[in-house]
């Protein structure tokens, strides 16, 4: 049985309620994700249209592709939320460490790890799933992230 856990930013103008179904996470190392979170992007998948929005002052979404947004904190900067644009019921993935409480969620996998760059790595042994593989998973195309 999932339970709600709350999260949110930095400066507390985001902030939210949610169930995090699988206590699981994974490791984005895209380029876009590197980018947006200054490392790789750690999430928790959610359903979209369980979020409840305890404070959404500061919360502001940026078109990243075609066919993803991302949301953040317009106040403090932080990185939070991704989601499908046309779609935002059925997914929200989550940062896991703005969880108030992310203890007892584990690492799942690694995706886009063809994208990781050598100055970095993790000893892990999960597994590693490369772009390719990720997008036919999904039925995507390139350059969706
Ligand atoms: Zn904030
Ligand atoms: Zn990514």
């Amino acid at each position: 049985m999932s339970e709600r856990k709350q999260g949110g930013c930095l400066c507390g103008n985001v902030r939210y309620e949610v169930t995090v179904p699988e206590p699981h996470y994974n490791m984005c190392h895209c380029d876009m994700c590197r980018k947006w979170s200054a490392g790789p992007y750690m999430s928790v998948h959610c359903a979209g249209d369980d979020v409840t929005w305890i404070n959404d002052t500061g919360l502001r979404w940026f078109r990243s592709s075609k066919w993803a947004e991302r949301g953040f904190c317009s106040t403090c900067g932080s990185s939070l939320f991704y989601r499908l644009a046309n779609q935002p019921e059925m997914m929200l993935i989550i940062s896991v460490d703005s969880l108030d409480d992310a203890s007892g969620i584990t690492l799942q996998r690694h995706i886009y790890a063809d994208h990781q760059p050598d100055r970095y790595a993790f000893a892990d042994d999960t597994p590693r799933v490369t772009e390719a593989e990720l997008l036919k998973e999904f039925g995507l195309e390139p350059g969706d992230g």
